[in-house]
């Protein structure tokens, strides 16, 4: 392994231990990816990240083979398929943060409600219906719920988001949970007024790229 690779491998790692950290995540939920040569860098299934060291991180190649001492993530199939539909994506990150997968058991997608919407791509964060954990149906619902989007909610799961590096996608994976937060907040209140699809479309016209890099 060289050292490029290592270091992708520990990103990955100290990815996943920030996310469990800070709260948006817990336990051994949640999954990261980053492509890597013809397929994907992936954390493994079911282990504690505080435990994981680079050589415990999977590398799973163009045919779906995994490489390694584990089983990858039970999620390979939907980062594989993801990365796969999306070329400008270099990242996957899934969690079950508790804002998103509230609105997501629900049934709920996040309207406009705020203008960073539009960082993802669109006037909503869709919802991908349920479908059971490691499927190849969620795989196809993922993916489907992502066109055009950087992240989605999966009903009675959690979220995904993407990024042209595992430090976008996890910006996104972040921002998500501050707007499933707000969005949560305002129907304490009632039925928060919307920001109309040309009000977000100028917003995406002003700031796309906001906060972001392409590396
Ligand atoms: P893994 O431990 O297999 O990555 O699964 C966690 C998860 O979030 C399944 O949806
Ligand atoms: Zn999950």
């Amino acid at each position: 392994m060289d050292q490029t690779e290592r270091n992708k491998r520990q990103s990955i790692i100290d990815h996943c231990l920030e996310m469990n950290r800070s709260g948006l995540n817990q336990g051994t939920s949640g999954n990261i990816s980053v492509r890597h040569e013809d397929g994907l860098l992936i954390t493994p299934t079911s282990i504690p990240y505080e435990s994981l060291s680079p050589e415990d991180i999977v590398f799973l190649d163009a045919n779906a083979e995994p490489h390694g001492p584990h089983k990858p993530s039970s999620e390979w199939r939907f980062h594989k398929d993801i990365l796969d539909a999306r070329p400008e994506a270099n990242s996957v990150v899934h969690a079950h943060p508790t804002y998103c997968t509230t609105l997501a058991i629900m049934g709920m997608e996040i309207p406009a409600i705020h203008y960073m919407l539009a960082v993802f791509g669109g006037p909503n964060i869709r919802l991908a219906p349920y479908a059971i954990y490691g499927s190849k149906k969620l795989s196809d619902y993922a993916v489907e719920a992502l066109r055009d989007r950087k992240a989605c909610l999966l009903d009675h799961h959690g979220s995904i988001a993407i990024g042209a590096s595992l430090e976008q996608a996890m910006w996104f994976a972040v921002e998500l949970e501050t707007l499933a937060r707000q969005y949560h907040g305002c129907l304490q209140l009632g039925d928060p007024p919307l920001l109309t699809d040309q009000q977000i479309q100028d917003v995406i016209d002003k700031i796309a790229g906001y906060g972001l890099s392409d590396d």
